[in-house]
């Protein structure tokens, strides 16, 4: 399909309301008609990529199979779309000005004055363009980060206001996100701020064809007449978005509003396909069916911001969906564990997991939480960092080598069990430079994950800078340990696991960022299963090893 057409979205208001779903929920619309779409971040901040930053900051860096650290926006558009997407998907502001003034300093612009306009937007117009070439899409959707009215964000804003001159009336769709306040005093919901933002977005030159006004309560004709009147749009083009307590009803309830047919009637395009939603039904009714709940302890050191795990809590409930069960997280700080609080949550789970992380603080607490799991054998799930304390732990109190540790936590351990790749040691640079993206992983017959998995090769993805040291590979195993997944020369370990217990794995990679909502993980399929089997069990009869718990007067 030629040209490529474009969908832009901004937000009004208030940050937070969904807009990262909403896109990505129209994603879906397009695709069910049977087009090729695609989905990018544009992101106001100065860093180039999420990579360097605090999950506090911005909650969880995604990884695409391209090894690009980006936006956790960027997972949701994968989740509910179901394509790959590409490292040209996530812009930042940072990335575009690195690139002006590195062609600055090539003297690439002959003598001239750079400036916003049009360096700066020209950047920022081409990297937009890279999206259909790179991934094929002959829909774009745009998200632009933040809201109307940031100053960070005015480059981006003024670079979509010229794509229409460019590009054309009819291949361009502007769809702004807004919040409609509810006001409890006098139970009245308000359109104002949407007014005022729409009022906005139009001084910088964005008149927009859709509004997406999300709620906390149901909006009523009126004021669907109202933001038609005052925000100048069609009064089918206004869709009230009312909270809902399922994420993937949202592409459905967009079908329902008539988004899909309006959008293509916008742009020009026929369907190509009925598009079929059954699968999406069934999904939401499973969620909203009464299932047993199970309850996984998730181990971590940001978990008062669940957005930090989002992909691995995504991923525990496609899980659970999967086989009937409602996963309920509990979120243990690990640093309190190494203070004896917090225990009660990891003794009253039927499974524990410990999700990826970086730097020291917190890592005894998980380590602590593990041996737990070990000894009391409970269905374990480790990830990268979860994986690699996995292997200090044993070769703690297994192996009996006292001192072990990754060399990332204790560089003068005379045990790294864990530490960093040859290949990485002259890496001074922080930014992109670890072991990211696809890599295969063999799978070795006989073992847990190769019966969950049930293929011999995967491909998942990476992100991180130590690894498993070959060196104890021998003795880990003599000790019980299995290697169950092998890098294809068997250089590296992607998975180990314990053979002596109901499930205990733990991965080098990133299985959460390939969980889809209908394509669940199998390695989270295979937790989750062994997580009901030990609730089941009532595991808590035989508790062998007891953590060190506070006393009332300590804490
Ligand atoms: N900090 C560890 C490493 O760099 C683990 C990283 C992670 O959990 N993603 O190897």
């Amino acid at each position: 399909m030629d040209p490529t057409k474009y969908i832009f979205f901004t937000g009004g208001v208030v940050s937070s309301v969904g807009k990262g779903v909403t896109a990505a929920a129209v994603g879906r619309l397009l695709k069910e008609r049977g087009f090729a779409v695609a989905v990018q971040k544009l992101d106001p901040y100065l860093n180039v990529d999420p990579g360097t930053m605090s999950p506090y900051q911005h909650g969880e860096v995604y990884v695409l199979d391209d090894g690009a650290e980006t936006d956790l926006d960027l997972g949701h558009y994968e989740r509910f779309i179901d394509v790959p997407l590409n490292k040209v998907c996530n812009v930042t502001t940072g990335q575009v000005y690195a690139e002006v003034i590195a062609k600055e300093r090539r003297g690439d612009y002959l003598g001239g004055t750079i400036q916003v306009i049009p360096h700066i937007t020209n950047e920022i117009k081409r990297r937009i363009g890279q999206v259909a070439k790179a991934t094929g899409a002959e829909i774009v959707l745009v998200e632009v980060g933040g809201t109307v009215g940031d100053i960070e964000s005015l480059p981006f804003l003024e670079s979509l206001r010229q794509m229409r001159s460019d590009i054309g009336r009819e291949n361009t769709l502007y769809i702004h996100v807004t919040f409609l306040p509810h006001i409890g005093a006098t139970n009245e919901i308000k359109t104002k701020p949407t007014q005022h933002s729409v009022a906005e977005l139009r001084s910088i030159g964005i008149s927009p064809d859709m509004i997406v006004a999300r709620s906390d309560y149901p909006v009523g004709e009126e004021l669907r007449d109202k933001i038609a009147l005052f925000c100048d749009v069609e009064r089918r083009a206004v869709v009230p978005m009312v909270t809902c307590d399922v994420l993937y009803e949202v592409p459905l309830l967009l079908e329902q509003a008539g988004v899909g047919d309006y959008i293509l009637k916008r742009l020009g395009l026929e369907a190509r396909r009925q598009p079929e939603w059954e699968g999406w039904k069934e999904l939401v009714e499973k969620v909203r069916r009464p299932k047993p709940t199970v309850r996984v302890a998730l181990v971590g050191k940001y978990v008062e911001l669940h957005d930090a795990y989002m992909s691995v809590r995504e991923a525990l409930n496609h899980a659970g969906l999967a086989v009937g069960a409602e996963v309920e997280i509990s979120w243990v700080h690990s640093a309190e564990l190494e203070k004896g609080r917090g225990w009660e949550a990891v003794r009253n789970a039927d499974g524990i997991l410990v999700p990826g992380g970086f730097g020291t603080r917190g890592t005894e607490g998980k380590i602590q939480a593990i041996r737990f799991a070990r000894e009391n054998k409970i269905p374990y799930l480790g990830l990268c960092l979860g994986m690699q304390l996995m292997v200090v732990e044993f070769a703690r109190n297994v192996l009996g080598h006292e001192n072990a540790n990754s060399a990332e936590f204790d560089p003068s351990t005379p045990y790294p069990v864990i530490d960093i790749m040859p290949e990485q040691r002259e890496i001074t640079d922080m930014g992109g430079t670890m072991r990211l993206g696809l890599y295969p992983c063999h799978l070795q017959p006989g073992t847990r994950a190769a019966a969950a998995y049930d293929r011999p090769l995967v491909h998942e993805r990476h992100r991180h800078r130590f690894e498993l040291n070959n060196a104890y590979r021998d003795e880990l195993e003599a000790m019980g340990m299995r290697f169950s997944g092998l890098s294809p020369e068997g250089k590296l370990v992607e998975i180990a696991e314990l053979a002596d217990h109901p499930f205990m794995i733990g991965t080098q990679f990133h299985p959460e960022f390939l969980s889809r909502p209908n394509r669940p993980h199998p390695l989270f399929v295979g937790f989750v299963r062994a997580v009901i089997e030990n609730h089941n069990a009532a595991h808590t009869t035989t508790l062998t090893y007891q953590p060190e718990i506070a006393t009332d007067a300590e804490r």
